[in-house]
């Protein structure tokens, strides 16, 4: 009889385990491979060296919230979000002491209180702002949620009250609204909702400083009771109670027309000869030099603008950035694109030139790398349309010329090999 392998560390024999691996005459059993993994994790755990080195401190209530270090924050920005150093440096420290202050809230050893670390995001259409909070939820495994200031009105008025974000959030946790009470909530475009907006009514402020009052209520910090199923609040409605002082509010913005606020500030000489011309050359790190004051002058009530510590400003994506978004982060266009057609057993290839030309045209668009996709898009449907049915098709090459519309893809055909 066939000697039956056994494995080398709990003695099971292969008749009774799942999966046995081999090494010459040594074997191990799956049972033993968790086994080892468990304590592998537990002491990297211990020491810091796992992946992410993610420390989970079990809280009393038995909620988690990972503590991970700023650089290691930082590290995993940087496999999805191109550039926009700065901006993550100041969100990976505003995220840790975040992280810090909740726990330390039941820490009564001292009269120390930390403040909240609410970040502002300042910077052009595209260039990150959504992606680096939504990658921060991600990483950190808490509930988040995204609002479009545009879109909140204070109570009772037409559109959706400022309150149905917490709404959305508690969705996003599951209704564990313990967890969504630790989540991050990111509100985009609250610069369009500065008190100089164009506000007609003398009744009602819809989409002005009584939202940004609104806003600032939950930033702050208060027990607010929201509509399960979110939309307008009715007296015969059950509500859910939710805190919000543990909340991290992340808002962006382009702030169209800061510069201008921060110029007048900054430089006496743009009064003068020659101011127009210096000030073009310098437009892009005018918005760097932006104090909490330049904000207020911008149409932020100064009480938001409190609320909002940390101010960070993302960089314009130029031609190089933009090539790199379409290739380097772990799902970026091309990674993505690329699987596609291999799916059909079709080799993909974009051509250096290629990318640039992509860039280039995205550039002139002014959307930032949002437009990325729909110019890939428009490049590939009609052969994403005709590929899969043309069996003889084994590879596909975009380059230059079909980016600017003057050639169809290169193509070339052969014998398929399998998907
Ligand atoms: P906004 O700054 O307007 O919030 P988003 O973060 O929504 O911009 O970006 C839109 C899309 O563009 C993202 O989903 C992402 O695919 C891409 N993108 C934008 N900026 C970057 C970046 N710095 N690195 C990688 N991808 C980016």
């Amino acid at each position: 009889m066939a000697d039956i392998k056994k494995c080398s560390f709990c003695g099971k024999p292969e008749t009774r385990v799942a999966n046995l691996f081999t090494a010459g005459d040594n074997h191990i059993c799956d049972e033993c491979v968790l086994f080892c993994y468990d304590i592998l994790e537990r002491q990297n755990n211990s020491s810091g060296k796992t992946q992410a080195k993610v420390k989970e401190i079990k809280k009393d209530n038995g909620s988690k919230i990972k503590l991970v270090k700023p650089t290691d924050i930082k590290k995993v920005l940087d496999e999805y979000v191109i550039g926009q150093d700065e901006a993550k440096i100041a969100l990976s420290v505003a995220v840790y002491n975040h992280y810090k202050r909740i726990l330390s809230i039941d820490d009564d050893d001292d009269d120390v209180e930390i403040q909240k670390s609410n970040v502002l995001l300042l910077g052009p259409t595209g260039t990150g702002k959504t992606l680096l909070a939504q990658t921060l939820a991600r990483l950190l495994n808490v509930p988040f949620a995204i609002a479009d200031a545009t879109t909140l009105t204070e109570a009772g008025y037409v559109g959706d009250d400022v309150e149905n974000v917490l709404t959305r959030l508690i969705q996003a946790a599951g209704y564990d609204v313990e967890a969504a009470q630790r989540g991050i909530i990111y509100i985009d475009e609250i610069d369009k909702i500065s008190r100089k907006s164009e506000n007609t009514s003398i009744t009602r402020d819809v989409s002005g400083e009584g939202v940004q009052q609104a806003l600032l209520k939950i930033v702050e910090g208060t027990v607010s009771n929201v509509p399960p199923q979110g939309g307008r609040k009715h007296p015969q409605q059950q509500f859910i109670q939710i805190d919000t002082k543990n909340i991290l509010f992340i808002c962006g913005g382009a702030f169209e027309g800061l510069e201008s606020v921060i110029k007048k500030r900054t430089d006496s000489s743009s009064l003068g000869f020659g101011g127009n011309i210096k000030d073009k050359k310098n437009d892009k790190d005018v918005l760097k030099k932006v104090v909490p004051h330049d904000l207020v002058k911008f149409g932020i009530v100064p009480e938001l603008v409190g609320r909002l510590p940390i101010i960070t400003v993302l960089d314009e994506l130029d031609e190089d950035a933009l090539c790199r978004i379409l290739t380097e982060p772990k799902n970026s266009l091309i990674k993505q694109y690329t699987k596609l057609f291999k799916m059909d057993g079709i080799e993909f290839t974009v051509t250096e030139d290629a990318m640039k030309a992509i860039a280039k045209k995205t550039i002139e668009q002014k959307t930032g790398a949002r437009g990325l996709r729909a110019i890939v898009e428009g490049i590939l449907t009609k052969i994403m349309f005709e590929a899969p049915a043309d069996k003889s098709i084994v590879s596909i090459t975009i380059n230059e010329d079909c980016v600017n519309g003057d050639a169809e893809p290169e193509i070339v055909r052969g014998k398929r090999k399998s998907a």
